[in-house]
């Protein structure tokens, strides 16, 4: 009896030939993975490259693009994840348990500090605020429960640089483990897992990526990336990464591969033109600093300077107190090419502005920051924009 017609568009015997080669990796997609017989589905290896078990767990696609990030950040091994806050949380999850202590700069990523304050909390594990800024400080936290102590670099919006190398063997000598949230240096400013280059060897256990910022670079996919060097680390955060059931899709994971190659040209360009618009932004009276690690008086600025020759296209203003938050507001709003949007290093320029009581313990300013992502724009148009919009910020 011949086959129906509906069986053999599902069981077809054409099979394209092998050995496609092209420019792009393939996209492959797939919840299920059939196996050749009963023994390959009971051989399955979960732990290595080996070979497919599940959609969930890795695909040609997904394994393609965490060699690559696994090569960008000088690490080993990376997971992917569906967003730079799920990276940030697989770590806490996988490595903190019931009565541990996470430290966290006061100047990390928002809604990091959230999750500590709000989920960690909830499940009997501490946190500390720290000053990244003071090693010494931080020193004195470091107790019995520490388990793990976060490190941003650049802090988010103020921008701050800290010492690293010095963050990072403190926390070293008392047995704790370091992860540092990448996202700024994406791999191509520092070297997370090398810190003292022809030194010894000194780097952070975990580093994590928002791969939605500089790996995209379009402002369309949102993923993260957690990295490790050590196999017995990165299997504790591969188990719990399983049972948490998170996955990527391989559209998303194909934008990313796609825009992968262009990774340092972009970070290059973007810092340019940032450090030319910084420094445009240092001559004007209306603000009383500028926070940009490149640019020197920049809280940090030496400490970006041992480490770094590069820098994200990401600065804060701050503005004199004299304007109101409301007058800074009719400013950005008066902004033509700059939209008002978060994230960053994608192809648009983006301002947000941010009033630093509530988020910082001890705010540096009182006046109102604005916050700048610069993006693919010629700079010349960008310091236009800001002059034609001083117009708005009034007397
Ligand atoms: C954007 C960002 C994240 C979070 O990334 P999402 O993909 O938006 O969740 C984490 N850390 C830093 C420093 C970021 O800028």
């Amino acid at each position: 009896m011949s086959q129906d017609k509906r069986t053999g568009l599902i069981h077809h015997p054409y099979v394209p030939p092998a050995g496609f080669e092209a420019v792009a990796p393939g996209v492959h997609k797939a919840s299920t993975v059939v196996f050749p017989n009963v023994a390959a589905l009971q051989a399955r290896n979960w732990r290595s490259k080996t070979g497919y078990t599940y959609g969930l767990h890795g695909t040609p696609t997904t394994f393609t693009l965490e060699e690559r990030i696994a090569t960008l950040e000088g690490g080993l091994q990376t997971l992917l994840v569906p967003s730079g806050l799920a990276a940030i949380t697989l770590v806490d999850m996988a490595l903190l348990k019931q009565g541990d202590e996470v430290l966290i700069p006061d100047n990390a990523y928002g809604p990091s500090k959230e999750l500590a304050r709000n989920e960690l909390a909830g499940w009997g594990i501490t946190h500390r605020f720290y000053d990244p800024m003071d090693a010494r400080g931080l020193a004195a936290l470091i107790g019995p429960q520490t388990k793990l102590l976060w490190l941003e670099a650049a802090g988010s919006v103020t921008m701050e640089f800290p010492d690293l190398p010095a963050l990072v063997k403190l926390a070293r000598e008392r047995g704790v483990k370091v992860a540092l949230d990448n996202t700024w240096g994406a791999g191509i400013a520092f070297n997370p897992f090398d810190l003292t280059p022809g030194g010894d060897a000194l780097g952070v256990d975990v580093s994590v990526q928002a791969l939605t910022k500089y790996p995209s670079g379009g402002g369309d996919v949102l993923m993260g990336a957690v990295t490790t060097r050590d196999e017995a680390l990165h299997l504790i955060l591969k188990f719990c990464h399983m049972r948490m059931g998170w996955g990527v899709g391989g559209n998303d994971v194909e934008l990313v591969l796609r825009s992968l190659p262009s990774l340092a040209l972009r970070y290059e360009a973007q810092d340019a033109a940032s450090r030319t618009l910084a420094a445009w932004w240092s001559q004007r009276r209306e603000v009383v600093q500028v926070l940009h690690p490149a640019l020197p008086g920049s809280p940090g600025h030496e400490c970006w300077q041992r480490l770094c020759t590069r820098a994200a296209g990401l600065f804060s203003v701050v503005f004199n107190e004299r304007y109101s938050p409301e007058q800074v507001y009719a400013f950005i709003d008066a902004l033509r090419i700059f939209k008002i949007g978060y994230s960053w290093a994608g192809p648009v320029s983006l301002a947000v502005p941010y009033n630093l009581k509530g988020m910082r313990h001890e705010p540096a300013y009182s006046g109102t920051l604005v916050r700048f992502s610069v993006g693919l724009e010629a700079v010349g148009d960008l310091i236009h924009d800001c002059q034609q919009a001083l117009h708005a910020l009034g007397p």
